[in-house]
């Protein structure tokens, strides 16, 4: 019911938008993907590389100092402790092990911060694959610590120089790479979005993150279900892969936490289940926020990674069906929280995953409910807005 159907949708979200030209490419894909994924060579290449690359399991942490502030049973997904410090590297592992298979050559990505441009440079690095990363000039110029750790991966770091010249800029130049490069070629997108069978094919792969817990949790807590699961949502990839498990339990409440930015009505913010319409994005009809005439929202957040304007389908159908509880956190909610887990367990959270904590302040839970909260990335790379955000 709340997953991916036959025809690749989520209730009325999902699909397959694209050009007709990327049609042989997207179609391919959604021919082999379950097949190659359940081959037991694809799990076994998978699991080792998760394993002892990624370093995963990734521990469940109960935060006993947290926990005792807010008078309920936290524990953390401890995403941040990956590979790379946080959550994407599942996917783009995955989806190189998807590629090869394939048969592709070349990698392309776009990325906004660069957190996914990083996460899918490793990768290449690791198989000794060509990446060609897409990135908005004005983003180059923003995250050089990225851009730089790209190129040291060997990545060719490729500038979009048209529109805002930030992330969906860069993500035209991309597809327009693909359409160029149909045979050779692999897309690898970092969230659970884009056409059909992409939303699932991420969801698949960071699904490793609700699976480790119903283990981890059973051995702590003598059951696999927690009362909820709480994960900020950008594309929704981190969420999806904390959800999936338990999307069928319908006894397990499931929270997503976006960006308010500076406040749903400001017009700087990035809450699409809010402010979105149905619309289609990347490939896919999903909720999105744009202007009366159907063009996109230049979206906003003090979080790079929560700076986008859609959401991923099987987020936007858990929003409109009710499945899923959507609340919205500002930037200076955030950076709080983020300060607050910070002193209370000596654990600097990413900006995204600060906003999850957020919740806390309002949103408030029974003394023995079972909280999970997924801790998406650490926080070094967002250092420089901890320091000028609280003049350290
Ligand atoms: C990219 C990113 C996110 C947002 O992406 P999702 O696909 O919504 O998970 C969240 N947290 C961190 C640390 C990220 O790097």
């Amino acid at each position: 019911m709340y997953n991916v159907n036959e025809k690749g949708y989520y209730g009325e979200f999902g699909g397959a938008f694209i050009p007709e030209m990327l049609y042989p490419n997207v179609e391919h894909l959604r021919q082999r993907y379950l097949e190659i994924m359940a081959e037991p060579s694809f799990k076994e290449e998978f699991d080792q590389l998760l394993k002892d690359y990624v370093g995963r399991p990734s521990p469940l942490y109960f935060a006993k100092r947290l926990s005792q502030k807010y008078n309920t049973k936290i524990y953390l997904k401890r995403e941040d402790l990956n590979h790379t410090g946080a959550h994407k590297i599942n996917n783009t592992i995955g989806q190189i092990l998807m590629a090869k298979r394939l048969g592709k050559k070349r990698i392309i990505a776009e990325t906004g911060a660069g957190q996914h441009g990083v996460a899918t440079a490793t990768v290449c690095a690791l198989m000794g694959i060509v990446c060609i990363v897409y990135m908005g000039e004005i983003d180059i110029a923003r995250q050089a610590p990225n851009v730089a750790r790209m190129k040291m991966l060997g990545a060719e770091v490729r500038p979009a120089l048209s529109g805002s010249k930030t992330l969906k800029d860069a993500t035209n130049e991309a597809i327009r790479d693909w359409i160029n490069n149909p045979v050779d070629t692999h897309y690898i997108i970092g969230s659970a979005i884009g056409p059909h069978p992409y939303p699932d094919m991420v969801t698949r792969f960071q699904s490793i993150i609700s699976e480790e817990i119903k283990w981890q949790l059973k051995e702590k807590e003598g059951k696999e279900n927690p009362d909820y699961v709480v994960a900020c949502v950008g594309g929704g990839s981190n969420a999806a892969g904390a959800f999936y498990h338990y999307l069928h339990e319908e006894k397990v409440g499931l929270i997503a936490v976006e960006a308010a930015g500076k406040g749903i009505d400001t017009g700087q913010s990035a809450a699409t289940s809010i402010l979105g319409k149905v619309g289609i994005i990347h490939g896919c009809k999903t909720l999105l926020m744009q202007t009366d005439d159907g063009q996109i929202t230049e979206p906003y957040s003090i979080s790079a990674g929560l700076d986008y304007p859609g959401v991923g389908p099987m987020h936007a159908h858990l929003c409109t069906s009710g499945r899923g509880e959507f609340i919205s956190i500002t930037d200076d909610e955030a950076m709080q929280a983020g300060l607050m887990l910070t002193k209370l367990e000596g654990i600097i959270p990413a900006i995204e995953s600060s906003h999850a904590f957020a919740i806390f302040e309002n949103r408030k839970f029974n003394p023995d409910d079972v909280v999970v909260v997924s801790l998406s990335g650490r926080g070094d790379k967002d250092l420089q807005n901890y320091i000028d955000y609280f003049k350290l």
